[in-house]
């Protein structure tokens, strides 16, 4: 295998063979990303070795030393956008990192990835691609034995806050400068030349996931787990693990069963960015400036600029969602504030909600009579061209990954059914009258429904 981690010191990764798997079946393939990404056939009993990146992390504010504890990094290659991009496996077996976990991944959990990452990318959202999945006719040892699976999942690159983190508590100074420049060169070339490229890469990786961040806010997706070492410095939503879909609004909703205090809720994942870019900023310090007081106070300003950038980015996309010109009028704020209040006061199903705005949908408007009320206001406010429209239409899904719908589909054996399931989401992204098809049986979660990390 070649690739450029390679060149890194070797304790940024670990090399390691991989242990054939005899009776792997491919199960699923994505034609899509395959095409999209100019991916030719793949063939796992082909791939011999591969390395584990090392990295570290804050979960759940507390830092601990990680890595890749059941995924490897096996190839890189240039996409037909001639840009570098990396196939890693996921569920593959233990490596170096594998700490108390067993190296495995259950085959439904590798698909529940498989589905949901399509269907962020049929949503317009920066995400890493699945590009396969296989069975390994293996069971897993779980609360019960589960069919395993593996991943083959393709990225910008699967750098991630935590291996910043990593580089500055375990490395040499020297050994955090090469790996920023390399970081840099791969992701970022254009920032090498600049004044000062660590402080710029904080303001770029500060910039992507402010973007990031507003498309999540847009459909309704909650991460689950937005821990430092889960934060891709490309700019990607990357590790689908208890992540799920907003049905009814509700900026406290939580799904993960892990996360009691609601650290990771909906409405917190902008606040959460902001702690996770703090990390990322503290592992930077000793290269923005010798002087660390002075590193500080340039890294301060460009993350205490993140709530009003982050603000104008994501008001810019609310009123988009409305159908509001963004003229700096500070009554159309207040006006989504009030919106997102009636809709969690009224339990009422967030995509639904701007869908039917978009489309004149009104079957839900005599729904309350705070709902009439807020129709008429939203008259006087919204601008009824043609260019709002079509804003509105871009920025509001008239589909999303159902939480039930997903559920329903991850168990299944027969990939043709999963197949079939992903077209259908397509249709339902592009037609109204498809995703109202689309979605009717799945619009109530299972009961008590709660999702799971690492499985
Ligand atoms: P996650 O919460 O999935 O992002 O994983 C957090 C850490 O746990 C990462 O370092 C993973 O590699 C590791 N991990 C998760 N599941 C397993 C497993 N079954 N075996 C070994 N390591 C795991
Ligand atoms: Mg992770």
């Amino acid at each position: 295998m070649t690739t450029w981690y390679k060149q890194l010191p070797s304790i940024f990764y670990s090399e390691l063979e991989l242990e054939p798997f005899p009776d792997a079946q491919l199960f699923l393939w994505n034609t899509n990303a395959a095409e999209q990404l100019g991916v030719g056939v793949f063939d796992l009993s082909e791939v011999k070795s591969g390395i584990a990146m090392a990295y570290a992390g804050h979960q759940f504010g507390h830092f601990n030393l990680l890595g890749d504890g059941r995924a490897m990094l096996i190839e890189e290659f240039r996409n037909k956008e001639n840009e570098w991009c990396d196939l890693h496996l996921k569920g593959s077996g233990p490596t170096r990192y594998s700490r108390n976990g067993d190296g495995w991944a259950t085959r439904s959990s590798m698909v529940r990835e498989f589905i949901v990452s399509e269907c962020m990318h049929e949503l317009g959202v920066p995400t890493s691609r699945s590009l396969f999945v296989y069975d390994t006719n293996q069971m897993v040892q779980r609360q019960q034995l589960e069919p395993g699976g593996i991943l083959g999942r393709i990225s910008k690159s699967l750098i991630r806050v935590g291996t910043f983190e990593f580089a500055q508590y375990m490395t040499s100074i020297e050994d955090l400068k090469f790996f920023a420049d390399h970081t840099i060169q791969r992701l970022y070339p254009k920032i090498q030349s600049m004044e000062n490229p660590y402080l710029e890469l904080l303001r770029v990786v500060r910039d992507r996931q402010i973007e990031l961040i507003v498309h999540w806010m847009r459909i309704g997706f909650i991460h689950g787990v937005m821990n430092t070492d889960n934060m891709s410095i490309a700019g990607e939503t990357i590790d689908f693990g208890p992540c799920a879909f907003l049905n009814t609004y509700n900026a406290n909703q939580v799904y993960s069963s892990i996360d009691r205090d609601g650290r990771y809720a909906f409405g917190r994942q902008p606040a959460i960015a902001q702690w996770n870019l703090w990390s990322f900023a503290h592992s930077l310090l000793p290269l923005i400036h010798e002087q660390e007081q002075i590193a500080l106070e340039m890294a301060r300003e460009v993350i205490e600029a993140y709530p009003k950038l982050f603000g104008q980015a994501y008001y810019k996309m609310m009123y988009s969602k409305l159908g509001l010109n963004f003229d700096g009028d500070e009554s159309k704020s207040i006006f989504v504030e009030d919106t997102l209040a009636l809709l969690q006061r009224h339990k009422l199903d967030y995509t639904q909600f701007f869908r039917n705005r978009t489309h004149h949908l009104n079957v839900d408007l005599h729904t309350h009579k705070d709902m009439l009320h807020w129709h008429q206001r939203w008259c006087t406010l919204k601008d009824d061209s043609e260019a709002s429209l079509e804003a509105m239409k871009i920025v509001n899904p008239k589909a999303i990954p159902r939480n039930a719908w997903v559920e329903a589909l991850v168990r299944s054996v027969d990939s043709s059914e999963i197949y079939d399931a992903l077209a259908a989401f397509k249709r339902a992204t592009i037609s109204v009258d498809d995703a109202v098809e689309f979605e009717k049986d799945f619009l109530h979660d299972p009961a008590a429904y709660q999702t799971f990390c690492g499985t």
